[in-house]
């Protein structure tokens, strides 16, 4: 398994609107495996590979003999939840605007990289308030909200003034770590996602087996603040099926009833069969459970009670597509300690590049 791949992708700083660094990256490593990448207006990466015969075979499928080719898209957002520099205040401080939904109860005392025109900075995020020494038991039961947090990146203010501008951005500074079967690291959401859409091709590619399909792999933007890069690429695309890849909740940890775990890590990848922006296409679902038991691929089924993905906007482009989700559990969502299984990520890029393989 390729995790160092998935470790620079979570490395690697962008937030909605600014995957510019994830792009480059991603563009980088598909080199060679598409037949044709290009950069979308709203900055998805859109690479293309047309049908493939097997090995030994000298034809391509079904696009030599019967026209058109089934057009799969899978779709696989970039941006990691992160903010944008709201103000400077006169004494050098930073305030924040979010994109994308934090805890504020998770950003006590983070270490951050400030994102500028004049290089990276290191910082240190914390609410504005009185510390443990000197403030009172009320002010300690207090929950801040996220705008009453701010970025120090120890520097003079004319200097803060000179590097940083409102509209730069910033991430979660946190290292990438293997701890066992388990991958922990900030922006598993949705470098994941970036991770098997190169490695479910790679692996389709290795193992020289045809696909009749046309495969599309959109590196999607600002999926955090909307599904707004998937609404465009899959417009443009119109494809005939909708793969929207992503993680998904793995609640199997203390203080959350068995009911309500949506997934438990090291079960499988998880079939996604709705959430508050889609429902899969039954008989979508049905040809993925196919072929992960043919396979002997391990999954779960899945319902996210609330959030969106880009499987959406696959789903409800121009006059529609037939959309599933393929999702990785993962605890601690939306934290700087984003922990998944590696048994669910293989066997979530399994069924890809199996289902690209299946598809006709
Ligand atoms: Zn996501």
């Amino acid at each position: 398994m390729n995790v160092d791949l998935l470790k620079r992708l979570c490395e690697t700083p962008g937030i909605p609107g600014r995957e510019e660094r994830v792009r480059a990256l991603i563009q980088k490593e598909v080199e060679g495996l598409f037949d044709e990448v290009v950069t979308d207006p709203m900055g998805s990466l859109i690479c293309r590979r047309h049908p493939r015969a097997g090995a030994g075979k000298k034809k391509t499928g079904r696009a030599a003999s019967s026209g058109k080719p089934t057009k799969v898209m899978l779709l696989c957002h970039m941006d990691e939840i992160g903010f944008h520099v709201y103000q400077i205040d006169e004494k050098g401080f930073i305030w924040i605007d979010p994109a994308g939904g934090f805890d504020p109860r998770n950003l006590f005392s983070r270490r951050v990289l400030v994102c500028t025109d004049h290089g990276d900075f290191h910082g240190v995020m914390n609410p504005g308030g009185r510390p443990i020494h000197i403030s009172s038991p009320e002010e300690r039961a207090k929950v801040p909200e996220v705008k009453d947090f701010f970025v120090d990146i120890g520097m003079p203010a004319a200097k803060v003034q000179k590097n940083v501008q409102v509209g730069d951005f910033i991430v979660m500074d946190e290292p990438f770590r293997e701890m066992g079967e388990k991958l922990v690291s900030k922006a598993m959401d949705n470098r994941v996602a970036c991770w098997l859409g190169i490695e479910a091709v790679r692996a389709l590619d290795k193992s020289k087996a045809a696909h009749t399909c046309e495969i599309v792999v959109a590196f999607t933007t600002q999926e955090e603040v909307g599904l707004r890069g998937a609404k465009t690429a899959a417009f443009g695309e119109k494809p005939d099926i909708g793969f929207g890849i992503d993680v998904t909740l793995a609640c199997d940890t203390p203080g959350v009833p068995a009911h309500e775990t949506v997934t438990n890590h090291g079960k499988g990848f998880a079939l996604h069969i709705k959430d508050s922006s889609f429902i899969s296409d039954k008989a979508l679902v049905d040809h993925v459970e196919k072929v992960a038991k043919s396979r002997k691929i391990p999954y779960q089924r899945s319902i996210l009670a609330r959030g969106g993905q880009d499987g959406a906007a696959a789903q409800q482009a121009a006059a529609g597509a037939r959309a599933v989700g393929i999702t990785v559990g993962t605890r601690y969502i939306h934290t700087v300690t984003e922990m998944i299984d590696r048994k669910d990520l293989k066997a979530a890029c399994d069924i890809l590049a199996a289902m690209l393989a299946d598809i006709r």
